[in-house]
């Protein structure tokens, strides 16, 4: 499956705020957001009029960047969301919320998104004890994430198995920081959900 490939501090240059993606460096004063105020390009200081459809489009493209999703299947994520009862904003953050690579994320085994796909695709994440090389698959209530066996040995799962007590574990997932696996304790809702996206405009940018 294709993905962003693109410079991350620059993205997150572009939208003026930390977009955390890039794990351990975002915490430090080396990123970028803290070190360079404005906006990438060279006439990023000029003033320009934001229209209410450009707020739209770029809160959806923060979207697209945070979870590191492309158009296509972010589209499909949104009409997935618009299927489901409810709001069709807090069904796309949950649906978003869901995917695999987000979980491992989430968990605390990788330091970053990115981080947290590339794990999955190359099959040292299991789910339901099954290795699962696809980061988009969308878990559900009662789904048990770990780490494969043998998978121990790598870089990534001994600096999780470090930091593993410092992080946050969100509210609708449980971890055993001991055995490094975690499970799904139900659906995110709105509040449970972490971010600073705000889903009204994107679902204002799909209904234009
Ligand atoms: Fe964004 Fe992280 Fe780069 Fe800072 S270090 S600009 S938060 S990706």
């Amino acid at each position: 499956m294709a993905r962003y490939t693109g410079p991350a501090c620059r993205t997150c240059r572009r939208h003026g705020e930390k977009l955390m993606l890039k794990g351990a460096r975002c915490f430090t004063p080396k990123c970028s957001v803290v070190k360079r105020h404005t906006p990438p390009g060279q006439h990023s200081s000029a003033r320009r009029k934001v229209s209410e459809y450009s707020l739209q489009l770029k809160e959806k493209q923060k979207a697209r960047h945070i979870y590191g999703v492309l158009e296509r299947q972010f589209r499909r994520h949104f009409t997935q969301a618009e299927r489901r009862p409810g709001l069709s904003g807090e069904n796309l953050l949950q649906i978003l919320e869901m995917r695999l690579d987000n979980v491992v994320y989430r968990l605390g085994f990788a330091g970053s998104r990115r981080q947290a796909r590339q794990l999955v695709q190359h099959g040292h994440i299991t789910l339901n004890g099954r290795v699962t090389d696809i980061p988009s698959c969308h878990v559900k209530q009662g789904d048990a994430i770990t780490w494969k066996e043998g998978s121990s040995k790598i870089v990534p799962y001994q600096e999780a198995a470090q930091e593993i007590e410092s992080k946050l574990i969100p509210s609708w997932l449980s971890l055993d920081s001991g055995n490094l696996s975690g499970q799904v304790l139900s659906a995110p809702s709105r509040s449970e959900i972490e971010t600073t996206i705000d889903e009204r405009l994107i679902v204002a940018f799909y209904s234009r």
